[in-house]
């Protein structure tokens, strides 16, 4: 071929260094394009093998990246279908017409392997990196010689006869300073990993060093076994060791491996579920995401219509505070890597899991603001959010006692769940399910309310502190009445949204509005005469005049006294204190009532010998006894509490 210079054909002037700038956001991706037209351009060569339009290949399809540190070049090639000289001017010169698109059209009913390419732009992304791009190729067609074409990124090319002897590709890169670390092995092989990992044909990763040392190694052990003597292949307890070591060690240590795939070709998801084993499942996870820890299960989606989509979403070990959770769903396209977490894709509380998504019907490289106004991409969100559903109830309904091992893991992600999205909680309101304080099990909502009918109509009891309130448990245990654990911060946003769900229905903590429930029903109320001379009574036991003091007659005459909270009240405290109001202070909690027992001997002792001089230590006594089971005690209260138990142990036993 005559020597050939011409203009790249851009439709508007000065397209090409907007694109070199602008295209993508992020350099890395340059390698992402260039691997995968390598990746097209063998699936284009299979294709037209198998319709019988090109001759058998004769080596094994593979997709090469090296790194040449000493000349700063990147070379990408492959094996694949090759460019004529007019290709090159029709699918490189011309930006933007995109090749893949075209082979599409031409193919679109016999094509079985995907087609990456999309925008016909990709290409161009080396120059985001290079100084200097250079295209090595070969078409499959025999007639076609080999094309050299190179561009140094202003807007014109050169175009001579090529080197390429086999039919494909070599894309060299000639790299710029912005390019410089992508020679690093290491640093190539963490990109190249992160895009290419799922793509389906072997890519190998290599330097030019490594392959030079190999092929001295090779050449000297060839002339070694030149020199060995013939009995070189005598059996191997024959040769003496000490020979061995001499010969192989320091040859051994300094020769790189050779270099394996760096991907996986068929990835566990593309597989059908019923294919797949347990095995598998969690070596996937492992590998992809680097976590040893066992996922607690996972769900293989798997849909073709009216959306293609393939996927595995497995629930990691959350631990019980979801707030520390990480997760990571990475989206694929055709099996290359597009983004971690696309929020318009994976529904937010999703993002708390770990998975890989391939949704082909969804374009690469396309911008936010496209996705959040796609009809289908919302279609694949609510298809994976009901596939969540879905498996989370089947697991409710056949494996109970695992999912109830699961729930301490699982629970803070579904009501997250619930609360972002009520389609989700409509979905699974009817597998959320709760701990029993009280008869150590896991129950329904339903099925505390039904308990509860006849004591506490539509009144749900709950610990957020087993520990602290035990005394309440215990108290409520003994009217056979339930108390249910809700000890994570997102308990309490979400008791608010089952009340506000469901008409009537309200939580307490197991101190609030408590009284009314252990009132003894047989006996007459006590009179407000006797209320107000014991509230103003034990204000003045207690030094505290602002105390809201009631006097009741209770079922329980083991109960000296209580404390009460109010329930709406405090939860207002609570929410205040989770979204940060850092001046919160505990003077400005709602004070609790004080609730003296009627029935009670030592509050009877006190209430009758109203003048006793021991009634100052025991009525302080019994309220710091009841406060500890309320809320925690400052230094200086605790530590007056322990001097005057100490103290009235001391005269008791005097
Ligand atoms: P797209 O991949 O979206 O078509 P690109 O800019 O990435 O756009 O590539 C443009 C075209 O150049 C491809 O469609 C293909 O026809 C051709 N091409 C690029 N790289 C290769 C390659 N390694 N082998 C054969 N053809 C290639
Ligand atoms: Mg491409």
């Amino acid at each position: 071929m005559e020597e050939e210079k011409g203009s790249l054909s851009i439709n508007s002037q000065n397209l090409f260094p907007i694109i070199k700038r602008w295209l993508y956001s992020d350099k890395d991706i340059f390698i992402r394009e260039l691997v995968s037209n390598a990746v097209d351009a063998i699936q284009k060569r299979k294709h037209l093998i198998s319709l019988g339009e090109a001759k058998e290949a004769d080596s094994p399809w593979r997709v090469d990246i090296l790194l040449d540190k000493e000349n700063k070049t990147i070379t990408v090639s492959d094996n694949g279908i090759g460019m004529s000289a007019d290709e090159v001017r029709k699918y490189i010169n011309q930006i933007a017409f995109s090749g893949a698109s075209e082979f599409l059209e031409k193919y679109k009913d016999s094509q079985e392997d995907p087609i990456i390419g999309h925008f016909g732009l990709g290409f161009y992304s080396a120059f985001m990196v290079s100084t200097l791009v250079e295209i090595e190729t070969k078409s499959y067609r025999e007639e076609e010689p080999a094309v050299h074409w190179s561009c140094d990124g202003s807007s014109t090319y050169e175009m001579t006869d090529g080197t390429r002897k086999e039919v494909g590709t070599d894309i060299i890169l000639h790299v710029n300073e912005d390019g410089e670390k992508y020679l690093d092995l290491y640093e190539m092989r963490t990109i190249a990993s992160k895009y290419c990992s799922f793509m389906a044909v072997e890519i190998y990763l290599d330097t030019v060093d490594d392959r030079l040392k190999r092929e001295e190694a090779r050449k000297k052990a060839a002339e070694e076994a030149a020199k060995a003597p013939v009995d070189a292949d005598t059996s191997d307890s024959a040769k003496s060791d000490a020979d061995k070591d001499k010969k192989d060690e320091p040859a051994k240590t300094q020769v790189p491996e050779e270099p394996r795939p760096i991907n996986d070709t068929t990835p566990l998801y593309l597989k059908k579920p019923s294919d797949c084993t347990d095995e598998e499942y969690k070596q996937f996870y492992s590998k992809t995401f680097m976590d040893f820890k066992e996922p607690l299960f996972w769900i293989h989606l798997n849909m073709d219509y009216p959306y293609n989509l393939k996927g595995i979403l497995y629930f990691p070990k959350l631990g019980s505070e979801f707030t520390s959770a990480d997760g990571q769903v990475k989206l694929y396209c055709n099996q290359v890597f597009v983004a971690d977490n696309v929020k318009e894709i994976i529904p937010e509380f999703l993002l708390l899991l770990k998975g890989v998504i391939d949704c082909p019907d969804i374009p690469l490289n396309v911008s936010r603001s496209y996705l959040q106004n796609d009809a289908k991409v919302k279609k694949i969100s609510e298809y994976i959010t009901r596939k969540v559903a879905d498996k989370l109830n089947d697991l409710y309904k056949k494996e109970r006692d695992n999912y109830e091992k699961y729930w301490d893991d699982i629970h803070p992600f579904i009501k997250y769940g619930c609360l972002r999205d009520e389609k989700f909680y409509d979905r699974v309101k009817d597998s959320l399910i709760y701990k029993s304080l009280t008869q150590d099990k896991f129950i329904t909502l339903s099925e505390y309310l039904e308990a509860a009918k006849e004591t506490h109509d539509n009144k749900v009891f709950y610990s957020d502190d087993p520990r602290q309130q035990a005394q309440y448990i215990a108290l409520l245990k003994g009217q056979d009445m339930d108390v249910l654990e809700m000890k994570t911060a997102i308990d309490v946003p979400f008791m608010s949204m089952l009340e506000s769900k469901n008409q009537g229905l309200s939580f307490m903590r197991v101190d609030a509005d408590l009284s009314q429930y252990l009132k003894n029903k047989d006996s007459k109320e006590v009179s407000e005469e006797d209320r107000k001379a014991a509230e103003q009574l034990f204000r003045m036991l207690l030094d505290n005049d602002k105390l809201t003091i009631h006097l009741e007659n209770m079922n329980n005459d083991k109960v000296s006294l209580m404390l009460e909270s109010q329930e709406q009240a405090r939860r207002m405290q609570d929410m205040m204190k989770l979204y940060g109001a850092d001046s919160f202070s505990k003077d400005d909690l709602e004070p609790a009532t004080l609730v003296l027992n009627n029935n009670n001997a030592l509050i009877r002792r006190i209430l009758d010998h109203p003048d006793d001089a021991s009634n100052k230590d025991l009525a302080k006594e019994l309220y710091d006894l009841s406060r500890l089971s309320h809320e925690d005690l400052s230094a200086e209260d605790l530590t007056a509490f322990l001097d005057r138990s100490q103290e009235m142990l001391g005269k008791l036993y005097q």
